[in-house]
C-alpha cells in the first residue's frame, strides 16, 4: 500500500517547509516538491500542518493501585492517545519488592500484548534493588530493550528505594548503557506532613497540595542529580514542577552537568487555586501537586532556555468513583489525572497559539526529543526517510472544545472541561497506515507494536 500526503507544511524540530511526503509500508520512502508517484491513497494536506506522531513518555495504563486499577487500559489508552496526535507511549513496569523485574515485565506483558492500539514501549520501575535485581538489569537492556528505569524517592514500603539503592542502581545502569529517571520528591517529608495534617481533621484536597510544598520536590532534584553527577549515570526527572527544582538542576549546569527534565501539560496551564474547590478538586490531586503561576512562568522559560527537554503527561486516569474513595481524606484519592488524548492539542494552543513557544519547539518537546532521550530516534520523534510514517496532519485554525463528552479516555470527567482551544488534530498515520481520520478510528485492537529501545548515551 501507498499514501502520498501532498501540499503539507512539513515541521519537524529544526525544519518549516511545504512538500509532499511518500509512504510505502510503515515508512516515509520520499520528500519533496511535486512528487511524481502515483499512490492508493492520496491526502491533501494543503494550508494543514504535518509533525511527528507524538511520543508521550509518561503514562500509567492499567495500572494496579490501592486495590483499583487505572481506568484506560492499553486498548482504551492508546486509542485516545492516537486520537490526539500521540502514535507512541511509554508506560511504567512496576516491580514489587521482593519479587524479581522479570515476574513485573510478564504481568505487563500480559495486559498489554495484543491489545494496544498504539505502539507502547515500557520504563522499568526498580522498587527493590538487590544483588538479583542488578543482574536483571543488563537482561532488560541487552534483550528486551528496555533501556530505563524509574526510580522513586517516596512513597516509603511500597515504591521507594533508598539511596543507598539508588547510587548504587545508577553505577549498574550507567554500565549496561541506560538511564535512570526519577520520581523525585521528599518522601519522607511528605509522609509527616500529611500525618500530622491528617492529625489536625485537615482532610480536604488542599491538604494534598499543602502536604507536598515546592521544598521537597527542591531538595529531591538536588539530591538525584548530586548522585547522578558522582556516578556519572544518565539521569531523567519526571514531572517536574516547580521553579525550586528547576534552579537544582540550572545549579548542576554548573559544573557541567545534563540532568534531563520532564514536565507535563498540567504544570504548565494549571495551578493549585482548582484545590480550594473541596467538592471537585479529587479531580486534580496528583503527585506532585499542580503549583503556583510563577512555577508556570519557569517552565516555560525553561523550555525555552533547554532546560526542560520534554512536555509529557503523567497520565494515569480514575472515573469519578474512584476518586471518590478519597472523600473524606486526601490521602486515600488515588492520584493522577487524565491528559494522553488532550496533550499535543493543549500545549499548540497554550504554547504556539499563544506565542510561549515556537511551532519547532512543540516537535522538540513533544515528539522528538522523547524520542531521542529514550533510545527510539530516528525510527520515531521525527519527518525523514526511512522513519516510521508516524504522522500528524494538523489543522492549526479549528476552534473546539475539550469535553468529557467527546473525549476517548475511559473517564467520565475531563480535567479540561470546557476549555476553547485552538488547533485540532485531523488526521493520524501510525507506520504508514491511517489510524484516525476526522475523529474515527481506523485501527484495530492489537495494532499497537511493543517497540524495542536502544541503549542511551544521556547526549541528545
Ligand atoms: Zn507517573
Amino acid at each position: 500500500m501507498s499514501l502520498l500526503i501532498k501540499n503539507g507544511r512539513i515541521v519537524t524540530a529544526t525544519d518549516d517547509y511545504v512538500a509532499d511526503i511518500w509512504v510505502e509500508g510503515e515508512t516515509v520512502q520520499a520528500i519533496g516538491k511535486d512528487l511524481p508517484f502515483r499512490a492508493n491513497n492520496v491526502i491533501d494536506a494543503t494550508g494543514l500542518l504535518v509533525f511527528p506522531g507524538g511520543v508521550d513518555p509518561h503514562v500509567h495504563l492499567d495500572m494496579p493501585f490501592m486495590g483499583t486499577f487505572s481506568s484506560d487500559t492499553h486498548e482504551t489508552g492508546t486509542r485516545a492517545a492516537l486520537h490526539g496526535g500521540t502514535t507512541t507511549v511509554i508506560d511504567f513496569v512496576l516491580q514489587k519488592q521482593g519479587h524479581s523485574l522479570k515476574e513485573a515485565l510478564a504481568e505487563w506483558n500480559s495486559r498489554a500484548r495484543g491489545t494496544a492500539v498504539g505502539d507502547y514501549s515500557f520504563h522499568m520501575a526498580v522498587t527493590d534493588f538487590n544483588e538479583n535485581t542488578r543482574d536483571e538489569i543488563r537482561e532488560m537492556i541487552d534483550n528486551e530493550g528496555i533501556t530505563s528505569f524509574k526510580t522513586f524517592m517516596a512513597y516509603k514500603g511500597a515504591l521507594m528505594i533508598d539511596d543507598r539503592q539508588m547510587v548504587a542502581l545508577m553505577q549498574e545502569v550507567k554500565k549496561q548503557g541506560g538511564l535512570v529517571t526519577v520520581h523525585a520528591t521528599n518522601g519522607d517529608v511528605i509522609d509527616y506532613l500529611t500525618a500530622k495534617h491528617r492529625a489536625e481533621g485537615k482532610l480536604t484536597p488542599l491538604y494534598h497540595y499543602l502536604s507536598q510544598p515546592e521544598m521537597t520536590e527542591a531538595e529531591a532534584s538536588g539530591r538525584f542529580a548530586d548522585m547522578a553527577d558522582y556516578t556519572g549515570c544518565p539521569g531523567y526527572i519526571v514531572h517536574m514542577t516547580c521553579e525550586g527544582a528547576l534552579n537544582a538542576v540550572r545549579n548542576a549546569t554548573r559544573r557541567n552537568q545534563k540532568v534531563f527534565v520532564e514536565t507535563c501539560i498540567q504544570y504548565l496551564i494549571l495551578d493549585a487555586s482548582l484545590y480550594e474547590n473541596a467538592a471537585e478538586g479529587a479531580k486534580w490531586v496528583m503527585s506532585p501537586p499542580l503549583r503556583e503561576k510563577k512555577d508556570q512562568t519557569t517552565l516555560w522559560a525553561g523550555i525555552n532556555q533547554g532546560l526542560v527537554q520534554v512536555v509529557a503527561t503523567d497520565h494515569c486516569p480514575f472515573k469519578w468513583e474512584q476518586k471518590l474513595m478519597g472523600k473524606d481524606d486526601f490521602s486515600k484519592i488515588p492520584n493522577g489525572h487524565p491528559a494522553i488524548e488532550n496533550r499535543l492539542e493543549l500545549l499548540y494552543s497554550e504554547g504556539v497559539h499563544s506565542g510561549k513557544i515556537s511551532l519547532n519547539k512543540f516537535v522538540e518537546v513533544a515528539c522528538t526529543n522523547p524520542a531521542k532521550i529514550f533510545g527510539m530516534f530516528p525510527r520515531k520523534g521525527t519527518i525523514a526517510v526511512g522513519s516510521d510514517a508516524d504522522l500528524v496532519i494538523f489543522d492549526p485554525t479549528t476552534k473546539h472544545r475539550l469535553s468529557a463528552e467527546t473525549h476517548h479516555m475511559n473517564v467520565d470527567y475531563s480535567a479540561y472541561e470546557g476549555w476553547e482551544i485552538t488547533g485540532k488534530v485531523k488526521t493520524v498515520l501510525l507506520r504508514g497506515k491511517v489510524v484516525i481520520d476526522d475523529g474515527t478510528c481506523l485501527a484495530e485492537k492489537g495494532y499497537g507494536q511493543f517497540i524495542k529501545r536502544n541503549k542511551v548515551s544521556g547526549t541528545i
